[in-house]
């Protein structure tokens, strides 16, 4: 993960190193192979955006990309968001400000003690300037008296919200369905919901998309991917499925982390627990309950993360909440 911090060429913003970091990024196809889908009549794909980049986890690379190209066109003196300890969206944004010579500050839920994991680490080495709150001062994110202290210590600042979710991440997401064969289902894991919005911003007649929600959604999850996309309350092709989210954010016992660990090595695919297994999981119960129907092309998209999982342990993170 540290392959750029000594790679010092892209240190004055522009749009050019925009084009570098955001053009020409394809990730691979992989049909994969289980005795549950032949049983059940099904294919599966899975299009491995943990590959997409390096550094730049999957669906952050893409929800980012016309974020920071706004950033780079305002001419902002840098850009501030906000995450958790484990935040695979502060992992992807100080990575690209680092390649875009953009700076970047990131507030963080927790302890300063957490600067050191694996994830912020990276993050400081890639210059991104780091500034912890607890539980309480951060669910006030959203308040706008916070957020103007938080712009007049930061003059000019561009500010993205926690996930990276905005209007402005929706057409980078949309972007995937040209990379894509024709399907019957895609299916994907949902948190903030921006990468559903904007894979329903570009849906195409006769796909369905369906989100495993990773954390407890109920009714307020839909109404998040509606609110980024309003067409999404009308429309018909897609779904939630809520009841997998496995006891709530970065949350996953053992039994789940073992059928996990089995699923990527029947696959071939690496997997983590907190959203690409998490939704695969839930993914092969609802096969096995006959949910999907029989003669389906189902392809799943792995949106990376797989860097928030290096310092994974039930008692390390069990205690997450989003
Ligand atoms: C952020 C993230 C998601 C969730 O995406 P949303 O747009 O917030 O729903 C899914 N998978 C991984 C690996 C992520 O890092």
């Amino acid at each position: 993960m540290h392959q750029y911090n000594s790679f010092s060429l892209f240190n004055v913003p522009s749009l050019q190193h925009w084009q570098l970091l955001f053009q020409h990024h394809l990730s691979p196809l992989q049909p994969v192979c289980h005795p549950l889908l032949k049983r059940h009549g099904l294919t599966l794909q899975i299009k491995r955006d943990d590959l997409l980049h390096a550094s730049i986890s999957g669906n952050k690379w893409r929800k980012l990309k016309y974020v920071l190209r706004q950033a780079l066109s305002d001419k902002a003196a840098g850009v501030l968001s906000f995450g958790g300890a484990w935040s695979n969206h502060l992992h992807a944004l100080a990575a690209a400000g680092h390649l875009l010579g953009l700076p970047t500050i990131g507030i963080v839920r927790g302890e300063p003690e957490y600067a050191g994991n694996p994830t912020l680490s990276d993050a400081q080495g890639w210059g991104m300037k780091l500034e912890f709150i607890d539980r309480q001062g951060y669910r006030r994110r959203h308040d706008p008296d916070f957020l103007a202290g938080l712009a007049n210590r930061y003059p000019g600042f561009y500010f993205i919200p926690e996930g990276g979710s905005c209007a402005l991440a929706l057409p980078g997401v949309a972007e995937l369905w040209q990379e894509l064969p024709p399907c019957d289902e895609l299916i994907l894991p949902v948190a903030s919901g921006g990468t559903l919005a904007g894979l329903l911003s570009a849906r195409p007649a006769g796909t369905r998309v369906t989100g495993y929600a990773v954390l407890k959604g109920k009714g307020w999850l839909a109404d998040t991917v509606s609110g980024l996309h309003p067409p999404a309350a009308g429309d018909p092709g897609w779904q939630l499925r809520l009841d997998h989210h496995g006891g709530g954010y970065a949350r996953c016992n053992n039994m789940d982390r073992q059928a996990i660990s089995a699923l990527s090595e029947a696959l071939a695919v690496p997997l983590e627990p907190i959203y690409s297994g998490k939704a695969l999981l839930g993914l092969f119960r609802d096969i096995e309950a006959g949910h999907y129907a029989p003669g389906s092309r189902l392809i799943f998209l792995h949106t990376g993360g797989l860097q928030g999982a290096r310092s994974y342990t039930s008692s390390k993170r069990s205690g997450q909440e989003k």
